[in-house]
């Protein structure tokens, strides 16, 4: 282990809802530095070999991850899976059921969004998805971009796509104690992602976490592109305070989408145990 690699243990290819393909992504993490990476595709590892031997290709180490969808008190929640072993039955199984509502869900969403005036989004998300079964929101954010409705991903989130927008519907995603048990029966370890974008109070943040730890989870990202600058130091503390190992991860979905590059962010702050600690 040493302080200087450059470690970014969250990212997405295409086949959720990044732009590039797996091979890609990893390509791209090479020629910007980082030295070990991780794919976190969103409830599905069919990336994960491609990108692993485009990884290695470029002489850089892969771990393979996946970001599951759940649903804790009625609120979205991710959770990112690291080392897991990709062919284990129990997480493939598990992976396939919180998929299976996405195509229904995005004609619902479809549907929201035509009665708010933009017709054509499933036919749109279709053609933006590398993959059929893993239609998200983010495609439906760029449709919007192309139509010109609004002038980001995120600005279109924050009109159409956010809880009470004409394009939101509700889902129930994976429960977290399922989450965190396929993820550690893979033999992977379980890690908060992004805590800085849930709205929870503190007491509900504390009970999450309480939880998480009860059953098994053992990280959570401090540095990530979903945190501005300031709050990297708010979340060390909680991972201090919980005795949670700290990950760092971009989030990266695309070039030129206002998000976090691969390798870009600053290294962890000081005094944590990374979540890499005994990796190597
Ligand atoms: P879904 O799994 O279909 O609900 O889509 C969730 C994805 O939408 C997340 O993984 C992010 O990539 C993206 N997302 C959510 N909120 C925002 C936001 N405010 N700005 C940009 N992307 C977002
Ligand atoms: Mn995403
Ligand atoms: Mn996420
Ligand atoms: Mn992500």
């Amino acid at each position: 282990m040493s302080i200087e690699l450059n470690i970014d243990l969250h990212c997405h290819s295409n086949i959720s809802d990044g732009a590039l393909p797996p091979q890609e992504v990893s390509a791209r993490a090479a020629a910007n530095g980082v030295d070990v990476l991780a794919l976190t595709d969103h409830d599905e590892v069919q990336g994960l070999a491609h990108a692993a031997s485009a990884a290695h290709e470029h002489g850089i180490k892969f771990v393979p991850g996946v970001e599951i969808s759940v649903t804790w008190a009625n609120r979205g929640v991710h959770i990112v899976g690291l080392n897991i072993n990709p062919n284990d039955a129990t997480l493939l199984k598990g992976l396939a059921g919180t998929r299976a509502g996405r195509h229904q869900r995005a004609h619902r969403i479809a549907e929201g969004l035509e009665e708010a005036g933009w017709p054509g989004g499933m036919a749109a998300a279709e053609r933006l998805a590398g993959n059929p079964d893993m239609i998200s929101r983010t495609h439906f954010a760029r449709f919007l971009v192309e139509q010109g409705a609004a002038p980001s991903v995120s600005a279109v989130f924050n009109h159409y796509l956010s809880p009470g927008k004409p394009g939101f519907v509700a889902t129930q995603w994976a429960s977290l104690s399922d989450a965190v048990n396929w993820i550690r029966g893979a033999g992977g370890q379980a890690v908060v992602a992004h805590p800085g974008r849930y709205n929870f109070s503190s007491s509900t943040f504390d009970a999450f976490l309480g939880e998480f730890i009860d059953l098994g989870g053992v990280g959570i990202e401090v540095v990530t592109g979903s945190h501005s600058a300031d709050e990297y130091a708010k979340w060390a503390a909680v991972a201090r305070r919980f005795g949670l190992l700290a990950s760092r991860g971009s989030d990266f979905h695309a070039p030129n989408e206002g998000r976090a590059d691969l390798g870009s962010l600053p290294p962890l702050p000081n005094g944590l145990k990374p979540i890499w600690h005994d990796w190597w």
